[in-house]
């Protein structure tokens, strides 16, 4: 199963990916994910990429590009792959699709996370983060069993520098002018389906599971 989780950052699409690779699995492919560990790190490509992430800004697509046909490649995503956050714009979803048809896969399905602004705001800035593994929680609708620690390593919550509500709003933007040509573009390929992302968190997870029955 090859499938983009498409959707505005707090859309949910990491929580989702997360429960899903649980469940089938298929690797996450999260490029914020592989970005921040790139920051952390300071490889040269986390030192390129650091401006445009602080900025609430897109990494070139060429960088993204890059990380994501890499990734592709490896041996665990053979059986299927949950795209996290990629592709964000035309040329990346272009990319993808000339490097799939070169790896001789299809999408399953595009599935498009709706939810509006003002719970994308609440839902960001109440985002917390582990430091080690990634995982996200939210202080009140997915709070971690022990303040400040994740549940599944213990490492320490930490909240992103762009889940800040300036950069947050400069994300939104960001998303609407760049982003949203996916749905049209998935759309008129066949491939969207589109999710109502202002439900429970369990609740948006069966849709999800029901809608994948259907393929
Ligand atoms: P994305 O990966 O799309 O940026 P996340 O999965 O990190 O979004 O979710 C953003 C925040 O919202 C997190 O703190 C998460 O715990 C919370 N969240 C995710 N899904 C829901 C939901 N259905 N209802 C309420 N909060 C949610
Ligand atoms: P995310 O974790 O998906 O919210 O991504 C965090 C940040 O990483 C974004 O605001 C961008 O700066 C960068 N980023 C992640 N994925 C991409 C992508 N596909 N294209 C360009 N930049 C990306």
């Amino acid at each position: 199963m090859n499938l983009i989780l498409l959707g505005p950052p707090g859309a949910g699409k990491g929580t989702q990916a997360i429960m899903l690779t649980d469940r089938f699995g298929i690797p996450q492919i999260s490029t914020g994910e592989i970005l921040r560990s790139a920051v952390k790190e300071e490889t040269p490509m986390g030192v390129k990429a650091k401006s445009f992430m602080d900025a609430g800004a897109l990494v070139p697509d060429a960088v993204v590009i890059g990380i994501v046909l890499e990734r592709l490649q490896k041996a665990d995503c053979k059986p299927g792959f949950i795209l996290d956050g990629f592709p964000r714009t035309v040329a990346q979803a272009d990319a993808l699709k000339d490097n799939l048809r070169d790896l001789e896969k299809d999408l399953t399905a595009v599935l498009a996370l709706e939810v509006d602004n003002d719970a994308l705001v609440e839902r960001l800035t109440g985002r917390r983060t582990c430091r080690q593994c990634g995982r996200g929680y939210h202080l009140k609708f997915d709070p971690p069993r022990t303040a400040g620690q994740c549940d599944v390593c213990g490492g320490e919550l930490y909240q992103r520098d762009d889940d800040r509500e300036e950069t947050i709003r400069k994300r939104m933007e960001v998303y609407d002018s760049q982003t949203t040509p996916l749905v049209d573009y998935y759309q008129q390929q066949g491939l969207l389906t589109r999710i109502n992302g202002m439900q429970e968190i369990s609740v948006v997870q069966e849709k999800i599971l029901a809608t994948l029955r259907t393929f």
